[in-house]
């Protein structure tokens, strides 16, 4: 431990190495706080390409697991600490370097919070597109880590589709470049792609050439209310297959409902079974969303409501991203992230009831319905064997059912250490063997986020 923290010390200053154990627990976990983690031998705070470089370079010379770390508002414990690791944090190598609006692209470090690079590139008049519901506190470097969705993917797609090029620097501390500044480009294998999402497992990102977009006119909501889950998820198909590019199209169950107006009063409609949001940043969104409200109430909608203007859109919009907070406070939460074809979503929702009914729990549902993403939300009494028993279980039914639906086990959150069980089931044995031997090919020690993912 001393040999370690000696040799990071030669390339990093005295206040970056932190050994202080009650700082280090701090820095054990994400936000699924029901995952289990390591202790932590040493976290580090470089600010530099090259201290990163000589973190790990010093991790390879003394065998040392390495955790990459944003902000640790992930959802499946993939920057949760495995013992003995270096807590490797970013989140101070946080300058956005270049924002370029002839090439409309952005020049990040990792530790940038998406928001801010969206405020930085909303001055150019530009966008930065893919925005999580955490986005006021997660990083452009956890998100590419997780390849991370948002409410606006049903438009604009995930962060998979705005990384054009990124720096990473590799277990062994040599520093890699991939992808490109250009707007087309297809020379040799896609490394930016199969490095957005890899979770840490692959190299460390320290720089990221992302695209953006022009700022889109604001966007309009309405809210409409169904008598059930399955007639609001009807209402998403309808819209979609009549053509409609919604820039948001959001599901919350009542139970959802209920816990943000518990948290934040926000005069959400509380009977209601489902309540759909729509929005659209459409040249004419006032006519597309009453076009959209005309096929909600054709679909059974009790109620649609137009935001009067693009500020009530947004406290529509501020309702949703409250949800999973909201929902902690219901109990203890584990958050699922099962992505179906959109034609499946609503036999996706009844299932989970189903579920819910089964293992005798509550499980609220929130949904980037455009997408067929679902999370639903298991809520249980951590301090009740049996409910956490049941919880569990519960949890992989709805992953199972997922699968059978031609879907997948997670849509934006990651495989982490949650649902590592589960990415054999999904790949098959071809899959899974090639995807271990591509880990290998980038860290044949094994030191990189041991234990997540594969
Ligand atoms: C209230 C709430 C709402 C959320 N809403 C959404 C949502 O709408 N959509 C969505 O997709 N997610 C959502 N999330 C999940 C989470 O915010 C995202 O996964 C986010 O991308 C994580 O970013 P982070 O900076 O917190 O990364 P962390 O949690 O710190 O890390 C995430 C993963 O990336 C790796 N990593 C981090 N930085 C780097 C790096 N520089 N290089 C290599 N690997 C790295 C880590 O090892 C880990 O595996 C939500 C979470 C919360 C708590």
């Amino acid at each position: 431990m001393s040999d370690l923290v000696d040799l990071l010390r030669e390339g990093l200053p005295e206040a970056a190495v932190v050994v202080d154990p009650d700082v280090t627990a701090a820095y054990r976990q994400d936000m699924a706080g029901f995952c289990e983690s390591g202790a932590p031998a040493v976290l580090v705070f470089p600010d530099t390409v090259e201290q990163v470089r000589h973190v790990l370079r010093s991790a390879t010379a003394l065998r040392v697991p390495v955790v990459p770390q944003g902000a640790r508002t992930g959802l499946s414990g993939g920057a949760n600490a495995v013992d003995g690791c270096i807590l490797l944090s970013l989140v101070r190598m946080n300058r956005i370097l270049e924002i370029d609006p002839v090439n409309r692209i952005a020049v990040v470090e990792p530790g940038v919070v998406n928001a801010e690079l969206s405020r930085a590139a909303g001055a150019h008049g530009l966008t930065y597109p893919p925005d999580p519901s955490s986005w006021e506190s997660c990083t452009i470097g956890g998100n590419i880590g997780t390849a991370s969705g948002g409410l606006c993917c049903v438009k604009y797609g995930t962060t998979s589709e705005y990384v054009l090029g990124l720096d990473v620097v590799l277990a062994d501390g040599e520093l890699l470049r991939t992808g490109r500044r250009t707007a087309k480009g297809v020379a040799g294998y896609d490394l930016t792609r199969l490095l957005v999402g890899s979770e840490g497992t692959l190299g460390v990102v320290v720089g990221a050439t992302l695209a953006l977009r022009p700022t889109p006119p604001p966007q309009l909501a309405l809210a409409a209310e169904f008598p059930s889950t399955e007639a609001a998820c009807a209402a998403v198909c309808a819209v979609m297959e009549a053509g409609y590019t919604p820039s948001l199209m959001e599901l919350m169950d009542t139970v959802s409902v209920r816990a943000v107006n518990a948290l934040a009063q926000m005069g959400l409609p509380d009977s209601t079974a489902a309540l759909l949001l729509i929005a659209f940043d459409t040249l004419d969104p006032v006519a597309d969303l009453a076009a959209a409200g005309e096929i909600c109430t054709a679909h059974g909608a009790t109620e649609v409501v137009p935001a009067a203007d693009s500020a009530e859109s947004e406290l529509l919009l501020q309702a949703r991203r409250l949800s999973l907070t909201a929902m902690d406070r219901l109990g203890t939460t584990m958050v699922d992230d099962v992505a179906v074809p959109r034609s499946a979503l609503a036999a996706m929702i009844s299932g989970v009831a189903e579920i819910a009914e089964r293992f005798d729990l509550t499980i609220g549902v929130v949904a980037h319905a455009g997408d067929g993403n679902t999370h639903p939300v298991v809520v249980f009494d951590a301090d009740d064997p049996d409910e956490t028993a049941r919880a569990r279980e519960s949890f992989d039914a709805i992953m199972a059912l997922g699968l059978d639906l031609g879907g997948t086990i997670t849509g934006e959150h990651g495989v982490g250490l949650l649902k590592r069980d589960w990415l054999a089931r999904e790949l098959g044995p071809v899959g899974l063997e090639l995807q271990r031997r591509v880990k290998a090919a980038f860290d044949p020690l094994g030191l990189l986020n041991p234990g997540k993912v594969l």
